[in-house]
């Protein structure tokens, strides 16, 4: 279960210090690798398998998007469909339509706002003192803000000029709600990774199940969903059983899906994923390749399964 967030041709300056983004010609050669050994399959059939033991196709893939950036629609829609791939895309609900931007898109706009500025770094090392944070360097600094400091981004970027909602306004880096409809209408398949993009394993309990339920209503509601599927943000790591029996069974989500690598889940219903999106960018086959040596090798000390209190 590979998945990615986006793929561009240009350089995304509120993507490129956080992680590496394949440009269309090496996402396509991944599709061919891939396609080559392994069969794709939608949400549905992996619904049906995991829910109804349904066999899979021997040797199966199954491709996802989390984020839900504009490029899902431009750019990698038009490549899957010419190529017969279903793929599920995981929103947001805060940010469909440009209305919010990620904290951690915040930091890389600043980032590459910031890096060639000598005055800077002293905005930023008094912010982060009046925020009681430590400073290091403008880039280590910004990329160590969390979710819950995001204010600190908002303060930085109305002192330094880089306005978020411009940019927004200006570039939308998110899907819009036509281009979601325009989506499904032609097959591909949507669920929520939150409302606003948390780390779960920092929130209480409650919360957690709030940023999922509420996401996953918003996009039912306005999508007319008739199944429910999610994504977490960043890491389910620290995240409780207690958390999978009230979305899996009492709010009746289908799959949820973490991105830990290839590993084993001892709760039925929750999958694991691994990122193509190295920051050593590898071809699929190579990173397919390590995916099964590091499975093999937990395997060997039993970390291969995930276990959960
Ligand atoms: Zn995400």
């Amino acid at each position: 279960m590979p998945f990615y967030h986006t793929v561009s041709d240009d350089e995304l300056p509120h993507i490129q210090h956080l992680y590496h983004v394949r440009n269309s010609r090496l996402f396509i050669k991944d599709l061919e690798y891939i396609l080559k050994h392994y069969r794709p399959v939608d949400l549905h059939q992996l619904t049906e398998h995991i829910e109804g033991d349904k066999l899979l196709p021997e040797k199966s893939f199954f491709l996802s998007f989390d984020d839900g950036l504009s490029e899902c629609y431009s750019i990698i829609a038009p490549i899957l469909k010419q190529k017969g791939i279903p793929a599920t895309f995981f929103l947001n609900s805060d940010f469909v339509d440009n209305k919010g931007l990620m904290f951690r898109y915040k930091s890389s706009l600043l980032i590459s706002h910031l890096q060639k500025s000598e005055s800077a770094e002293k905005l930023l090392r008094h912010k982060f003192k009046e925020h009681k944070l430590p400073f290091r360097n403008t880039k280590e600094s910004l990329l160590s803000v969390r979710w819950n400091q995001e204010t600190l981004l908002d303060e930085i970027g109305e002192e330094c000029g880089m306005d978020f909602d411009n940019f927004l306004k200006e570039k939308k880096p998110y899907l819009t709600t036509p281009q979601i409809v325009e989506m499904i209408s032609d097959g591909f398949t949507f669920g929520s990774h939150s409302q606003n993009h948390p780390t779960y394993n920092k929130l209480s309990p409650d919360k957690q199940i709030e940023q999922t339920v509420l996401s996953q209503e918003f996009l039912c509601k306005n999508f007319g969903l008739d199944y429910k599927a999610f994504a977490f943000p960043f890491t389910d790591s620290g995240v409780s059983a207690a958390f999978f029996e009230r979305i899996l069974k009492d709010e009746n989500f289908q799959l949820t899906f973490g991105g830990a690598g290839l590993k084993n889940e001892k709760i039925k219903g929750q999958l694991q994923r691994f990122g193509m999106e190295k920051e050593s960018p590898q071809d699929a086959k190579q990173q397919i390749h390590s995916e099964y040596c590091y499975y093999l090798i937990k395997s060997i000390f039993g970390k291969n399964v995930i276990r959960r209190d």
